[in-house]
């Protein structure tokens, strides 16, 4: 694909954070979980182990190549595709693009690894810390987070308790609700007993809005969102509005694939994406998107989204 990064991807909009610059340094689907509501699948690569995937020098030279770019950001997210804190060199990195670079940075963390010191020390010095909190017990945590055998939910949240009261930037936890799974009353007051622990700046709840990992992995109620924002003093995902996808790529359909590898698309943002770019016969991207052979479609609640198989 032209002019396409190995390790960074977008800008995307992000309705937390704005214009975005996502880096993975990590291989794809590479994670210690593998979440029934994974936007992006079952997860491939499944451990626990923190390695040097890539070298911090090769990440951080694709980041001064892109910065010739003069694109706006609002923040650089490392976030990968899976779980970037199994990345060894993350503190590094962190360290090294806010040498070179005044636009915070944002570690989005399932939370899995936060027991390990060396984790917590990679991310002190990170300007957003977005670590995940699904489950309030073993139980939920197998069955919404199912995680590497080794990750046992006590030590993360004993961990992710333990760095909030460490760590001096903006700490904004994400719950993902899901029906049946950890929205009931019951589980709200379960989510409300753990908070006064943890020091933290702001509550998201999330809720699937990309095809998940697995069907069952459905959105909750408006009315149950709408309580557990009140019960946890929580801002809903959902009702924060969307901004544009961008791309460096000249060509349209390669800009969509480039995008599509790292981020699922739906149909409402392709047409806002190309319609940015004043392409008039959208339709005829989405048919050849659907004859795609390297392109999943996939309808969910009446909406398509294009991932990248
Ligand atoms: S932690 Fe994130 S990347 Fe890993 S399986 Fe869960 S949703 Fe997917």
């Amino acid at each position: 694909m032209e002019n396409s990064y190995k390790y960074l991807f977008g800008p995307v909009p992000s309705r937390r954070m704005g214009v975005s610059l996502g880096i993975s340094p990590i291989p794809e689907r590479t994670c210690s979980y593998s979440c029934v509501y994974c936007q992006l699948g079952r997860t491939k690569h499944m451990q626990s182990e923190r390695k040097l995937f890539f070298p911090v020098r090769d990440i951080v030279d694709e980041f001064i190549h892109y910065q010739k770019s003069l694109q706006k950001l609002d923040v650089i997210s490392i976030v990968g595709e899976g779980e970037p804190t199994l990345y060894s060199g993350l503190g590094e990195l962190i360290d090294k693009i806010k040498e070179i670079s005044d636009v915070p940075v944002a570690v989005i963390t399932n939370s899995s690894l936060l027991a390990d010191s060396a984790v917590q020390n990679a991310l002190l010095n990170a300007d957003i810390v977005l670590p995940s909190m699904d489950a309030y017990d073993e139980k939920t945590f197998r069955k919404i987070n199912r995680p590497h055998f080794s990750v046992k939910y006590e030590d993360t949240q004993k961990g992710l308790i333990e760095f909030s009261h460490k760590y001096k930037g903006q700490l904004w936890l994400e719950i993902m609700l899901l029906a049946g799974m950890n929205d009931d009353d019951a589980s709200l007051s379960k989510f409300a007993a753990i908070l006064p622990k943890i020091k933290y700046d702001r509550v998201y709840i999330n809720t699937p809005v990309r095809p998940p990992a697995e069907s069952f992995a459905e959105p909750p109620s408006k009315e149950q969102i709408q309580k557990a924002v009140e019960k946890l003093s929580a801002i809903s995902i959902d009702m924060l509005s969307t901004g544009n996808f961008f791309s460096d790529v000249s060509d349209h359909y390669e800009a969509i694939k480039n995008i599509c590898q790292r981020h699922p698309m739906n149909s409402f943002e392709l047409e806002t994406f190309l319609s940015s770019r004043n392409v008039a016969d959208i339709e005829t991207y989405k048919k050849r998107l659907e004859e795609d052979p390297e392109i999943n479609c996939i309808k969910y609640k009446g909406i398509t989204s294009y991932r990248l198989k």
